[in-house]
């Protein structure tokens, strides 16, 4: 298996996460309970989109991307200053998160909800924990943070694209990782497009998130040591597909041996 913590042991959580998906196939019918947040966190290119669009395809998960549920207006203002680098005030985050989470705990069809790149600070991790405690208090947060060498992020910054026509992103600021054609690696597999490098990956914008992550993943980690929740490492060095892909199969089939 390609999911690997640190200590070499497999996840525990990913069993559970298995037997939530396997129980939601034979539960034809009655209410769905949040049972649990997934976080994964990581330094910018770690995979934590690929991997969180890859697990939210299946029954029973949804994910979080804090921008999607924050007003195009407020986005549009932390576009444009470099310092702020799209970070959002707490007000604004606490609003979308509980919003979000208010919305899928009504529709009764989400046992896990995976959180892609959130939280970003020690403040929004104890925005999380208040307002799973409030909404969802019999559910429980695991939080995974993608481990990845400095040669392998700087080589997916560089191959990383976007497409600004198939993610039609309200400040024209697309993130979701696009798949290039087979025929033509500059273009767009799903729609033709040149495909673009990411907005936020230049290279001053990069070095300010990467140095942003680095000073508020020990804020993160404390405000989950605080209760009693310990973030877990994941070598994240091989392609995230194929972390996904290994999660994918974990989920999928209750048979795998782990
Ligand atoms: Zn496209």
């Amino acid at each position: 298996m390609g999911l690997v913590l640190r200590s070499g042991q497999p996840i525990e959580l990913v069993k559970q996460m298995r037997q939530s998906s396997s129980s939601m196939k034979t539960r034809k019918s009655g209410p769905v309970i949040l049972e649990r947040a997934l976080a994964i966190i990581g330094p910018p290119a770690a995979g934590k989109t690929t991997l969180t669009m890859r697990l939210g395809q299946f029954p029973g998960c949804c994910v979080f991307r804090l921008r999607e549920h924050v007003p195009e207006t407020l986005l549009a203002a932390t576009a444009t200053s470099a310092e702020r680098l799209g970070w959002l005030d707490d007000l604004t985050v606490t609003r979308a998160l509980r919003g979000y989470l208010e919305a899928i705990i009504h529709g009764s069809t989400t046992h896990t909800v995976l959180l892609d790149n959130f939280p970003g600070s020690g403040t929004q991790a104890h925005l999380l924990i208040a307002a799973l405690r409030r909404l969802a208090p019999a559910s429980v947060i695991h939080v995974v943070e993608l481990v990845v060498d400095q040669a392998v992020l700087q080589r997916r910054v560089r191959e990383r694209r976007v497409c600004h026509r198939c993610e039609q992103d309200p400040i024209h600021d697309p993130r979701l990782p696009a798949e290039p054609s087979p025929a033509d690696a500059q273009r767009c597999a799903r729609c033709n497009s040149i495909l673009h490098p990411r907005r936020g990956d230049a290279p001053r914008l990069l070095a300010a998130r990467m140095e942003r992550y680095a000073e508020a993943v020990a804020g993160i980690r404390t405000a989950f040591e605080g209760v009693g929740i310990e973030v877990l490492q994941c070598d994240a060095n091989h392609p995230p597909e194929e972390i996904a892909s290994d999660l994918s199969l974990l989920l999928a089939t209750r048979s795998t041996p782990l």
